[in-house]
């Protein structure tokens, strides 16, 4: 069978992943995400601006750069399972993985706050999904305290293969930009995908300015204490003591960046935006990172990169409560006419 030559992650960058030649590889050929100049986001900031799509990764979040590694690594050891504690995308990404592998997912998600699109991407892949009446953080401490017992492998970001395989978001970003990248805008939860990417900038010794961005209800970095109730519209950044908070901070002092908090009414309005003005749909989380954007200005960099860490229709129901919704009509053509033009 003649084939593109479209290989996944690992094929693409093994030379800097831990994986050797013959190694299990799980795919679905993430990663090669498309970067779109975004002209109206860039007149506002007066910066040239690109928006990074990683909602075009397979299952619809930059998760699945984490996940091929995670999930290769874990049948490498010869795991029968994988388990994690998730907002939504983590489990929606395991368990295309997990399916993929042939290995049993399983999923951890807190009751009622789940995005329905993640939550019926979770479920037909076949990963078994446990909502529990707790929020992410107490899910994480139950799915490290299983994996610790129990031959399952966890592979949240505490994982070192998960921010292995994310760190390819950089080198892409690097050659999509010729290496002339001033700033990174980048939403923050867990913290593990701005470790990530500095990880990633790093090893090609270019340091820009990593600037993340958490919800206004839950960010215990900008506050530097934990956040016992998280709360935001922005529900895969509802985290609310974050696992790679040193590597996190570490990352934007190093860099001369900053982290800093945007409201629920912020990160709205920038969703609404990327939809209305750019075309471009990504989930409420993701747009903390243009609604960080507009808010605290482009800093004197000419040349950013914002990630939309996530596609839009994860959380249809968000988008349905930001719009007037369809116009009824009869159908006949006048009636169609006087009610659109
Ligand atoms: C996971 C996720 C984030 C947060 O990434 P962290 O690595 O947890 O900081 C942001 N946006 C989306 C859409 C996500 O799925």
């Amino acid at each position: 069978m003649l084939r593109r030559p479209m290989p996944g992650l690992i094929e693409r960058y093994r030379q800097y992943l831990p994986f050797a030649e013959g190694d299990p590889v799980v795919s679905l050929e993430e990663g090669g995400t498309p970067l779109v100049p975004a002209p109206r986001l860039s007149a506002r900031v007066g910066a040239e601006v690109f928006l990074k799509l990683e909602g075009a990764n397979p299952t619809g979040s930059f998760k699945d750069r984490g996940m091929t590694t995670a999930v290769s690594a874990a049948l490498r050891e010869g795991a029968e399972a994988v388990i994690c504690a998730s907002t939504g995308n983590t489990a929606a990404s395991l368990a295309a993985y997990a399916a993929r592998a042939g290995i049993q997912g399983v999923v951890l998600v807190p009751e009622g706050k789940i995005a329905l699109g993640k939550l019926a991407q979770a479920l037909i892949y076949g990963a078994k999904v446990v909502s529990i009446n707790g929020n992410f953080d107490a899910g994480l401490r139950l799915v490290r305290a299983i994996a610790d017992e129990h031959p399952i492998s966890l592979v949240n970001s505490v994982n070192e293969f998960r921010i292995e395989g994310q760190k390819t978001a950089s080198f892409e970003l690097l050659e999509q930009m010729d290496g002339a990248i001033d700033a990174l805008c980048i939403p923050v939860g867990n913290a593990g995908n701005i470790t990530a990417y500095w990880r990633g900038f790093s090893e090609r010794g270019v340091h820009p300015r990593m600037r993340g961005f958490q919800a206004a209800g839950a960010a215990p970095l900008v506050s530097g204490k934990p956040v016992e109730n998280p709360e935001t519209v922005a529900s895969a950044i509802r985290i609310g003591n974050p696992a790679r908070w040193e590597q996190a901070m570490e990352a934007m002092t190093a860099s001369g960046g900053a982290v800093n908090a945007v409201t629920d009414e912020q990160i709205l309005d920038a969703y609404r935006f990327l939809a209305r003005e750019e075309g471009v749909f990504c989930e409420p989380a993701s747009a903390a990172s243009v609604a960080g954007l507009l808010a605290f200005g482009a800093g004197g960099a000419e040349r950013i990169a914002c990630v939309l860490t996530g596609n839009g229709l994860k959380d249809p129901d968000t988008a349905l409560s930001q719009v007037d919704g369809v116009i009824a009509c009869d159908a006949e053509l006048e009636a169609i006419v006087s009610a659109v033009l």
